[in-house]
């Protein structure tokens, strides 16, 4: 019989998915590269590539002895992160609560509590320094007796899970035949673990950042842009600032129709941050195509999966709202069909 005991041994392994279609011509077709192949990390248990994250983070901090049995985790997070902390502290028994602002949809806390953690949540509109604050909040559970927070902002077992696990299973799967790794940017965990580890295989493979216009990674001041999980407004210290050889700046726009793209095109159904990855993927593609490089194998990192974003990206009603092109119509008539 085939199975494992827990499902945390269900973490990682992910597989890697040649794009085709969404490469437009002349890539894409046939065996002529240079290929685009997607790391699919939504196949992840907890649904993303943050769970690899949170079960290295909570297995160090077993280690250390800063979580220690009934120990309760504490994170300022309501995104992926959390959900893989929450899966990883169930699966462990640990008692995990997550301060969130209010702004955060109920359908993202749900989630969390459906993995039996606790959500409190904080009013946007008080001053960091109330009480009641995101910020005073989140400090003030994380310090009494027993929790411990991963801030996976400052962590060094973010990076490190990558650097263990994600960049192995790339080099590999690619027979390290990979030219080209590509991935968007958030506390940066994935492009420095990753990057670092196949770097030190083969110090010619470029690593390539993929940013939302307006985030520090590509030059900016942190302006506000609307794909989520990806670009700052500050330097964390997971991010390897000499691990990056180009960032690729991509628009919201171009990462909105892309993600739709996937899925239309690849039947994969991916968030706006695998799209945006992806966007700036196919543009070196051609890039290189166009300097003969048939042999470049890019790899591109697909964060999570686009379940959660039915009623943003995946709604023309929200993408017409920002002005963004829609494609689609989203009714149908039965007269339309027939
Ligand atoms: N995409 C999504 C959807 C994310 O949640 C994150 C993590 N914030 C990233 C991309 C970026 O990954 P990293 O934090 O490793 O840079």
């Amino acid at each position: 019989m085939q199975y494992v005991d827990s499902l945390l041994d269900l973490i990682g392994h992910t597989p890697l998915l040649r794009l085709s279609r969404t490469l437009d011509a002349p890539l894409g077709q046939g065996e002529e590269g240079p290929m685009v192949l997607a790391k699919v990390e939504y196949l992840n248990p907890g649904g993303s590539v943050k769970d690899r994250i949170a079960t290295r983070m909570i297995e160090a901090a077993e280690a250390s002895g800063e979580l220690q049995p009934g120990g309760i985790i504490v994170e300022p997070t309501s995104g992926n992160t959390g959900v893989g902390l929450a899966m990883v502290a169930q699966a462990k028994g640990y008692r995990c609560v997550f301060v969130c602002p209010d702004k955060v949809s109920e359908d993202k806390r749900n989630v969390l509590r459906a993995y039996g953690a606790e959500v409190v949540v904080c009013p946007t509109a008080v001053a960091p320094e109330h009480p009641d604050s995101y910020y005073n909040v989140s400090d003030r559970l994380a310090s009494q007796p027993g929790a411990w927070k991963p801030d996976q902002y400052s962590n060094p077992n973010n990076p490190r899970s990558h650097y263990e696990t994600t960049g192995p299973e790339i080099w590999e799967q690619t027979e390290g035949r990979i030219t080209h790794f590509v991935t968007g940017m958030g506390t940066g965990g994935t492009i420095s673990g990753v990057g670092r580890y196949l770097k030190e295989q083969n110090s010619s493979i470029q690593v390539v950042g993929a940013d939302p216009a307006g985030s520090v990674y590509s030059g900016g001041t942190g302006r506000p842009y609307l794909v989520e999980g990806v670009g700052e407004d500050f330097w964390p210290d997971t991010y390897d600032r000499g691990v990056a050889d180009r960032v690729i700046e991509v628009s919201d726009a171009d990462a909105f129709s892309f993600t739709r793209r996937l899925a239309r095109e690849e039947a994969l159904l991916v968030g706006g941050s695998a799209g945006m990855a992806a966007y700036a993927a196919k543009q070196l593609a051609h890039e290189l195509a166009a300097e003969g490089r048939t042999d470049a194998v890019i790899v591109v990192l697909l964060p999570d999966s686009g379940r959660g974003y039915l009623t943003k990206i995946f709604n023309d009603d929200w993408l017409a709202q920002y002005g963004f092109p829609t494609g689609t119509t989203t009714e149908t008539t039965v007269g339309e069909v027939l």
